[in-house]
């Protein structure tokens, strides 16, 4: 039977990453896979992710299972970080899965469960893995539009235009801060437009938020999610830990369901338990273990904000610096977006030829629609990344 099977078509950030490790040039620059990496092109493990697991290694006694939520302490403590006391906990179910992704799959899950006819719509572009997910699924997927290709910025009317046609109990895909792949976003004015759009429709708003931390700030960055949740009677929320506590392997995500009446959160839980028991279970625990024992401790906490402001600034720095190069080479301000961009993406609107040409001319790898991992540059790469796109993109 197995022979059935047929090749699947390869990730195309996946594949890239091939081509990188295939270069043999020792000047090759990887801006293709979405991981944060310091200036020597390492991934850290962050300090207090270290201390808290030497903390677990003396202190745990067992490896029983858990809970079908996970631990109910990490629902609780990332309810507290990307909400603060915005909603009442006693209308927040939480479970705990594997990576926001796991987070993101639950929750089109939950979706269909509420609303077998639920279409669920995504932002042009999105995360790939979003429409991969909807598609494998057989969940109904619509486009609203977003990204303008010429400044690189948010076109809001356009968006707003084609959400015009969500119905009530469809489902709106938003990314809380940090728009990948484009690192254009939304200003806090603008979502609450599309809040109210949302509460007009009777539609249901999923918030992807996977990077919170690395745009303005811990606050600022979950202050949309935020907003819609006062704005919204009920909603989703998909966070993942991968990037900001750098614990991509461990797997810890966490999908947070606001009902609208406190009466339904126990039935909602029950919903999120039942769809982690179908699917693996138990949710992992250890990188979600290390998260709350991390957002709970003050000086583990204080430690874990600092080093991810170091990284937050890093990456301004990097933005900054790049814009100025471009600036100076290309004599205009075309490029100035970049340092506009928040997050660890910008898509800087070349075209797939000029992604190519940089690639083989300049050993520079960037996605195909021409996002870039900014904490993949450093000072040394980023006038080599400035004369490539001067050049190329002219
Ligand atoms: N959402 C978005 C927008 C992402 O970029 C990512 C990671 N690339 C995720 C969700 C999920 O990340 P993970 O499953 O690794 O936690």
């Amino acid at each position: 039977m197995l022979e059935n099977l047929k090749p699947q078509a390869a990730d195309k950030i996946l594949e890239l990453m091939q081509f990188y490790r295939e270069d043999p040039r020792d000047n090759k620059v990887d801006l293709g896979v979405g991981v944060y990496k310091d200036a020597t092109g390492h991934t850290p493990i962050m300090r207090a992710v270290k201390a808290a697991e030497k903390q677990l290694w003396e202190q745990e006694t067992t490896k029983s299972y858990t809970a079908l939520s996970g631990d109910p302490a990490f629902g609780a403590a990332m309810r507290d970080l990307v909400l603060a006391d915005t909603v009442p906990a006693d209308r927040v179910a939480a479970i705990a899965t594997p990576g926001g992704t796991g987070a993101i799959r639950q929750a089109f899950e939950l979706a269909r469960l509420a609303n077998p006819d639920t279409t669920v719509w995504t932002s042009n572009p999105t995360w790939p893995n979003h429409l991969s997910i909807l598609k494998f699924m057989g969940l109904p997927n619509r486009e609203y539009a977003y990204f303008d290709e010429a400044s690189c910025t948010v076109d809001f009317d356009a968006m707003m235009a084609s959400l015009a046609d969500v119905k009530a109990g469809d489902v709106v895909l938003l990314h809380g801060c940090c728009h990948n792949p484009t690192g254009a976003n939304l200003t806090l004015d603008q979502y609450g437009k599309v809040a109210d759009l949302i509460a007009e429709k009777g539609a249901l708003a999923l918030v992807d938020i996977a990077y919170q931390g690395f745009g303005d700030g811990l606050e600022e960055d979950a202050a949309p999610t935020r907003l819609l949740a006062s704005k919204l009677p009920e909603m989703m929320i998909a966070a993942s830990c991968s990037k900001n506590f750098g614990v991509y392997r461990e797997r810890a995500g966490c999908l947070m369901a606001i009902s609208e009446r406190a009466e339904q959160t126990a039935n909602a839980q029950g919903s999120l338990n039942f769809l982690n028991r179908q699917n693996y279970s138990f949710p992992p625990d250890h990188g979600a273990r290390l998260v709350t024992m991390i957002l709970t401790d003050p000086a583990l906490k204080a430690d874990w904000m600092a080093e991810l402001e170091e990284v937050r600034q890093g990456m301004l720095t990097l933005r900054q610096n790049l814009a100025d190069e471009l600036r100076q080479r290309t004599n205009s301000d075309r490029f100035d977006f970049i340092a506009q961009h928040r997050g660890m993406f910008s898509r800087i609107g070349a075209t797939p030829e000029e992604v190519l040409k940089i690639r083989e001319d300049f050993g520079i790898y960037m996605v195909g629609d021409s996002r870039m991992n900014i904490a993949g540059l450093n000072d040394r790469t980023v006038p080599l990344l400035a004369e490539a796109i001067a050049k190329t993109c002219a």
